[in-house]
């Protein structure tokens, strides 16, 4: 059985959009584009991009290990996410399984398309450890999308490698499992994408929103077989990448010959673990967890108070409820304010 017959009937039945001919140099009067421009330049932004821009394909291909047909790129992971929950879950029948606390958007899309969201809470009396056993007793045939999120928002803590093909084996022909890594680069683990020609239900999630520091340029992957792929590719709307994006990105990441963003990431990892002993001093925090992504969870003994003291110095913390909160890890100087007010 081939994983895609999981897919709603609609989108297996799906045609790619034609789009117009990227000949260049042709006289282009076939896609009702403007024939002047605001800069001068004859091929500007008053061309549509490529549908699907190749370089940048390529590129993203390659950071990311993978072939080039296991790749899309995509408006951030968000879009992936989106893409998939739109492409496997049939409103009012099929449904999601998340273990909460987690990425808040895997439940967001799932709404939108009308799915159901099958919880499996990761405990804290726990350290938020992952139990496969609870998570495959509350997955039913319906559950066409079992997200992990690796290292997890807000939580920190990895899926181990064993855990996702137990899971993959589990759910094999049934779920796919989606393995979200917007935080990898953070972690000591390797990314799961080495496993996708083994397993077609496998599925994961890149962005350079984080460790390559482009959250806003809106880019990311979805990494699967190559007939999955195809079949995201069919539903994602033609030219959803920008121009400006395509550039930025192309241009960002050929400028990093690979030790610019691996001295930032290890900076961050540093800065990690100095802010985590920092903060396990601190008479106002009742426990935190290490990490391995650029964030630490952390439960105060009364949040409200401390936010309000962060407000006066204007430094903004995530608040996740029932006075847990969720610090991104900045600057060396960024960290040492934070320090220095929750130490008054
Ligand atoms: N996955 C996780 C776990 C995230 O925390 C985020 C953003 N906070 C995303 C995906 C989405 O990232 P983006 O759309 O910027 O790639």
């Amino acid at each position: 059985m081939s994983i895609e017959s999981l897919a709603r009937s609609e989108i297996r039945d799906l045609h790619v959009y034609e789009t117009g001919a990227q000949a260049s140099g042709a006289i282009r009067l076939h896609a009702n584009e403007s024939s002047w421009t605001w800069d001068g330049d004859a091929d500007s932004l008053n061309r549509y991009p490529e549908p699907r821009p190749a370089t940048l394909q390529t590129c993203l291909a390659e950071r990311f290990g993978v072939a080039e047909e296991n790749l899309l790129a995509t408006r951030g992971s968000s879009e992936a996410i989106d893409l998939l929950i739109r492409s496997f879950c049939r409103a009012g029948e099929d449904n999601i399984v998340i273990l909460p606390p987690t990425f808040v958007m895997y439940s967001v899309f799932a709404e939108i398309q009308g799915a159901e969201v099958i919880s499996c809470p990761l405990l804290a009396e726990n350290d938020f450890k992952i139990d496969i056993n609870s998570l495959l007793n509350k997955v039913t045939a319906n559950s066409k999308l079992i997200f992990l999120c690796s290292p997890n928002n807000p939580t920190g803590n990895v899926v181990s490698e064993s855990d996702i093909v137990r899971l993959l084996e589990a759910r094999k022909d049934q779920s796919i499992i989606v393995v979200d890594e917007a935080y990898v680069e953070f972690s000591d683990v390797d990314s799961a994408a080495r496993l996708i020609d083994n397993y077609d239900n496998l599925v994961v999630l890149r962005t350079l929103s984080k460790a390559l520091a482009l959250a806003g340029a809106r880019c990311g992957a979805v990494i699967g077989n190559p007939a999955l792929i195809r079949m995201l590719n069919a539903v994602l709307a033609p030219y959803a990448l920008a121009t400006p994006v395509i550039d930025c990105v192309l241009r960002a990441l050929s400028s990093d010959d690979a030790t610019e963003s691996k001295v930032r990431i290890e900076e961050t990892m540093r800065e990690r673990e100095r802010l985590l002993e920092a903060l396990a001093e601190c008479e106002c925090v009742q426990k935190l967890w290490p990490s391995q992504g650029n964030f630490l969870l952390v439960h105060f003994r009364d949040l409200e108070s401390v936010q309000k003291r962060l407000e006066t110095e204007r430094i903004l913390i995530r608040d996740i409820g029932g006075d847990f909160a969720r610090i991104t890890v900045g600057s060396a100087d960024e960290n040492n304010r934070l320090l220095a007010v929750l130490n008054e």
